[in-house]
């Protein structure tokens, strides 16, 4: 039997919310061209999705469904959580459907929905940690049991798999858990909400995709309780105050992005203002004060938490995968709300580097925990006790193509560069194909032609002349004052965006025209502010929307933290297409002296002024991206480097 594929799947759907700014594009409009992103997309369909089936299976994830179901008489295997990561693996591999049409992906998601359908319960519970002779236990543990969280897990997966297939058998299931919550925890039942925030989101998606209010009002309701005591009070779990009182982040780093993502979700239904001033003040305080250089965030190991303000260390750096994703998720939805720039900024610039540090460049290893510097032992692993990660990038890369443009009544949004041809339809029911061409993010050259116009989706054969929109491009932020070169057709547009916004060109736009836009790709040394104090009289080197690091392999013979770097010569730049899946290397100018000679092993001496200092050696010092480290022999790496 052939599947067929719903080509109209978005992966977070917009197009009803009333204070959207922007509307999703699907992914089945999107075909991304050879290149940085198509690969990383194919490795995790033909790699990443098989691996992580088998350690779901290995790993008695699946045991757990089969156990309930009387399948098999072995005991509960792994963490109370255990069945998100089933979950998780089961919305990347849905969404992966719409790219991979193949039998076997089909059956091996056919055989884990059955497991799932024949786990739940009559009355709608579905959480194989809680059942059989764990029943009493059920719920009454919101803090630290993740029960509501899993079903999050669950309605998502369930969204992604019927947006993509049609096929109603998982949603059956989701919808029937998600009644069973809203019977349980509806306003005047019992005053719960759960200590690991993600069923916020997936309820309002659910909405979304039922249009049934009651979801999208138990979503608020959950909101809501925060602060009043039903998580104990704790600041870890922000639930000290209420969440429309909070001004800066707390806590465990995902459970709080995923709430902020969670109330973005709210504020695009709701317009609430309040919640918006709140979900601004937060993401503010995030950037201004907790983020890393990668946009990495959750600094401290104890807890997976947020530290104080300028808490950032290098090597000590916890800054989870999961965390990154999360920052991911949250700053698409602010764009959707809001158009703003800002959010696709920092949305590219976590992607390229602290989600994709995340797995390996054979797509079947992980980083839970992200240094920015590391003696060598930090390795990734191809599984972990505690499998959030892994499944999370999994469904971050099938999603991908969705985070790459929006429409708008005005046009077409284009928020990520990347070789591809996309469809779109215009609000006023016109469609507009363009290919994509550019080597992004080696060079930031970008040609993009309007190949074919057309009047409706009904009537694909028939072409029309022209069509009269906006077109929305991205001018990064990282550009800091950079002119950006654009032309239409060969001519030069004369135009005054900034870095940082959208360069609107609006005009008649007919088959055939082509706009080039050239976003230099610079070498750019960058340094903290002074109260990160691991961070004084050092610099990190970006090019384009990459963090940059040293790695020991490429610099024999020195000791990579001695290493002092010459911001004032521009590094060469070199695409090595042979290494770590070919990257742009930077050539840098440098120095280093041995401190061994000058501190003749101690730890500690008195101050002298003007004390004679070994002679420093020049030195050629190579740079790769941040994301490819850790791919080859085990070895140092840094981003913050000395200044020379
Ligand atoms: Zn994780």
């Amino acid at each position: 039997m052939n599947m067929r594929i719903n080509n109209n799947a978005v992966i977070i759907d917009t197009s009803h919310s009333p204070f959207a700014r922007l509307k999703p594009v699907p992914l089945g409009d999107i075909s991304l061209d050879r290149g940085f992103w198509q690969f990383r997309i194919l490795m995790n369909q033909s790699v990443t999705i098989p691996t992580q089936f088998q350690l779901l299976e290995k790993t008695g994830r699946l045991d757990n469904f089969r156990r309930v179901s009387g399948d098999t008489r072995k005991p509960y295997q792994g963490n109370v959580y255990n069945d998100s990561d089933v979950y998780k693996w089961l919305e990347a591999a849905s969404w992966t459907m719409i790219y991979d049409h193949g039998e076997q992906l089909r059956s091996l998601v056919d055989c884990v929905i059955e497991l799932v359908i024949r786990a739940q319960d009559i009355d709608g519970y579905l959480n194989t940690y809680f059942s059989l002779s764990k029943i009493r236990e059920r719920w009454t543990n919101l803090q630290e049991k993740h029960e509501l969280y899993c079903a999050g897990h669950l309605i998502q997966a369930a969204i992604a798999h019927q947006r993509v297939t049609g096929d109603s058998k998982l949603m059956d299931v989701a919808i029937r858990l998600a009644d069973h919550i809203c019977g349980m925890f509806g306003s005047s039942q019992v005053a719960g909400t759960c200590g690991h925030p993600e069923i916020e989101m997936a309820l309002v998606e659910l909405f979304r995709m039922t249009g049934d209010m009651k979801y999208l009002e138990q979503a608020a309701i959950f909101i809501d309780r925060r602060g009043h005591g039903c998580l104990g009070s704790r600041e870890y779990l922000l639930d000290h105050i209420p969440f429309r009182n909070l001004d800066h982040l707390t806590g465990h780093a995902v459970r709080a992005l995923y709430l902020c993502s969670g109330a973005t979700d709210l504020v695009l239904e709701t317009g609430e203002q309040q919640l918006r001033a709140t979900l601004d003040l937060l993401w503010t305080n995030m950037v201004n004060q907790k983020m890393y250089i990668t946009g990495g965030v959750g600094a401290r190991h104890e807890g997976e938490a947020f530290g104080k303000p300028y808490e950032l260390p290098n090597a000590r750096a916890y800054a989870e995968t999961c965390a990154a994703i999360a920052n991911v998720m949250w700053n698409w939805r602010m764009l959707q709300l809001e158009g703003n720039p800002r959010y696709a900024d920092l949305l590219e610039w976590t992607l390229y580097n602290a989600v994709l540090p995340g797995i390996s460049l054979d797509s079947k290893e992980y980083f839970y925990v992200n240094p920015l510097v590391d003696n060598g032992s930090h390795r990734r692993e191809a599984w972990f006790e505690c499998a959030c990660c892994p499944p999370n990038i999994a469904r971050t890369l099938a999603m991908l193509p969705g985070y790459m443009y929006s429409l708008s009544k005005e046009g077409i949004w284009l928020h990520l560069y990347a070789k591809s041809n996309a469809v779109f339809e215009l609000m006023t029911g016109q469609n507009v194909e363009i290919e994509q061409t550019t080597s992004y993010p080696w060079d930031g050259d970008i040609a993009l032609q309007i190949t074919g116009l057309h009047p409706s989706q009904s009537n694909e054969d028939s072409a029309i002349h022209s069509a009269k929109f906006s077109l929305f491009l991205r001018l990064p932020g990282w550009l800091s004052d950079q002119k950006v070169d654009v032309n239409i057709n060969g001519k030069p547009l004369r135009h005054h965006a900034t870095p940082g916004s959208y360069l609107e060109i609006h005009r008649n736009w007919k088959k055939g025209d082509i706009v080039t836009l050239r976003l230099p790709m610079d070498v750019r040394f960058i340094e903290s502010h002074p109260m990160i104090v691991e961070n004084y009289d050092r610099i990190a080197i970006t090019r384009g929307p990459l963090v940059y690091c040293l790695e020991a392999v490429d610099n024999p013979g020195v000791l990579l933290s001695q290493i002092r770097i010459n911001p004032a010569v521009q590094p060469e730049i070199e695409f090595v297409p042979g290494l770590l899946g070919g990257i742009v290397i930077l050539h840098l100018s440098g120095g280093f002296r041995s401190i061994e000679a000058e501190w003749d092993k101690k730890l500690y001496r008195i101050v002298k002024v003007n004390l004679p200092q070994a002679d420093e050696h020049k030195i050629r010092v190579i740079s790769i991206p941040y994301y490819a480290w850790a791919n080859r022999k085990p070895g140092a790496m840094g981003i913050w480097n000395l200044i020379q």
